[in-house]
């Protein structure tokens, strides 16, 4: 393993960098659950080299910003926290800041902290993660500025230390990468070609977070339906679902995301079949009109996703199902709009993720005209939003006297309530205190409110 030839190397540089309290280091993570998989493991790292982790980034030692890239807007947030760290670093000279992620795995952003971020020390990408001990070492025995964007080692996190917040919630990614090449989508260039993980690989790691007391598990992919795709051994998703359900132990499996192209029945029976898969489906459809999404490069018509969607309901009658739509692709018409809003009335999510397109250089969409103004798509956005709001209320109020078996997860803002989701990813608030925080309890859901669940805990501990 990389890590382990460098990191007793970064244990003495540490050591003798700060021999009288440990280190403190700051991790903040933007993006998707891949980057905050990626952290666990970056931050696993810092453990092992003697860093403890802090809240704030002008107490650290090392403020590292694990990067997303997948819109201008997530960019810009980078940018703002990075440029706030300049009068941070001028009050302590000594402190290392350091970026990586999709961002930086960009020629262009890499660039642009070369030349206008000069008190940034650290900069690698995403295929660089296994070599951040021997990077960080460089800096600090070097007092240089290190720049790591290679696209080189195919499976970046394997078998690296993991350094998790919260025992019972876990993220499991089973693959890298993502070979689909949405015409929109900048992720297949910063996160490379898809690679499964062996399933024995993945198999052990569940094995493990479960041992040590993970109770909701997730498992990760750009298009986790095309699972075990370059593998040699034949196996595919639904047949991982059920080789994870039969683990031993009392615990919930989520994934995400599936992609239309590559789902089907199977996956729905095998997610029917295992009491521990969650009857939750997370199904973009980012259109709902068949020339835009032509020209998204999806490899599916609306009426391919609508019949995947009935027949989920059809094997799981209670399935919640949400999604993903991006407004405003270039050259969507209004009238094609209006597709997009007829498909999410006949589809009734349960909540969906809403994106106005963000032009992401290199893409094949990048060069398509774009005529529509930013104003306008703003505007139907908003009517997207008040359609979904509709059907969420409706969908919401629908569970009221439904029990639920929820994992309590952390304290509400709201005094003496606790928070946890539905099996169907649905927030939910119930009363309680913290010594629950980490068990499974039924709650029966007793009022509703912008979809926002409230229940009452109903029977004893349930783990
Ligand atoms: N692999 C997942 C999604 C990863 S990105 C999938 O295919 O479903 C998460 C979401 O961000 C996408 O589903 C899409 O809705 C949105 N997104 C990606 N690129 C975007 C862009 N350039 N502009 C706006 N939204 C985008
Ligand atoms: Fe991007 Fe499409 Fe791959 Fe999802 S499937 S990560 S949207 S290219």
């Amino acid at each position: 393993m990389i890590y382990n030839e460098t990191l007793s190397l970064l244990k003495s540089a540490v050591s003798a960098r700060y021999p009288e309290t440990a280190p403190k280091a700051f991790v903040r993570t933007f993006g998707c659950q891949a980057n905050v998989a990626d952290s666990e493991r970056l931050k696993g790292m810092l453990f092992e080299a003697g860093f403890e982790f802090c809240d704030y980034p002008e107490d650290a030692d090392l403020a590292l910003f694990n990067t997303c890239a997948v819109r201008e807007h997530a960019e810009d947030r980078v940018f703002g926290n990075v440029g706030a760290m300049k009068p941070v670093k001028e009050k302590n000279r000594g402190m290392i800041i350091a970026l990586c992620g999709c961002m930086l795995q960009q020629e262009h952003i890499a660039d642009k902290i070369r030349q206008s971020y000069p008190f940034v020390d650290l900069v690698f990408g995403t295929f660089a993660i296994p070599r951040f001990p021997s990077l960080l070492y460089t800096v600090l025995m070097s007092g240089k500025r290190v720049f790591d964007t290679d696209l080189e080692n195919p499976n970046p996190c394997e078998g690296l230390p993991i350094y998790r917040e919260r025992r019972f919630k876990a993220w499991l990614p089973i693959m890298y990468g993502c070979d689909n090449f949405c015409s929109y989508c900048v992720v297949p260039y910063v996160r490379g070609r898809e690679r499964s993980r062996e399933k024995s690989a993945v198999i052990e790691e569940a094995k493990k977070l479960i041992h040590d007391g993970a109770l909701d598990i997730t498992l990760l992919g750009q298009n986790v339906n095309s699972y075990g795709k370059n593998l040699s051994e034949k196996i595919g998703f639904p047949e991982l679902i059920r080789e994870l359900n039969a683990l031993d132990g009392n615990f919930l499996i989520r994934f995400m995301t599936s992609h239309p192209k590559d789902c089907g029945e199977e996956l729905f029976t095998a997610m029917r079949d295992s009491e521990k898969a969650a009857k939750h489906l997370h199904l973009p459809f980012q259109s709902g009109n068949n020339r835009v999404l032509n020209a998204m490069n999806r490899g599916y018509t609306r009426e391919d996703y609508l019949r995947l969607i009935y027949a989920a309901r059809q094997i799981m009658p209670d399935i919640s199902v949400t999604s993903d739509v991006i407004v405003g692709f270039p050259g969507e018409s209004y009238e094609e709009f209006r597709d997009t809003l007829k498909l999410i009335e006949e589809a009734e999510f349960t909540s969906l993720f809403t994106f106005i397109y963000s032009k992401r250089r290199g893409t094949a969409a990048e060069k398509l005209p774009d005529p529509v103004p930013h104003t306008e798509k703003a505007g139907w956005m908003e009517e997207l939003l008040r359609l979904q709001e509709g059907i969420a209320a409706k969908r919401t109020a629908g569970s009221i006297n439904k029990v639920y078996k929820v994992l309590a997860e952390e304290k509400a803002a709201k005094g003496g309530y606790l928070t946890g989701r539905t099996e169907g990813n649905v927030n939910i608030l119930f009363g309680g205190g913290e010594e629950l925080i980490g068990t499974f309890r039924n709650i029966r859901v007793k009022n509703a409110e912008n979809w926002i669940l409230y229940g009452d805990i109903v029977t004893e501990n349930h783990t």
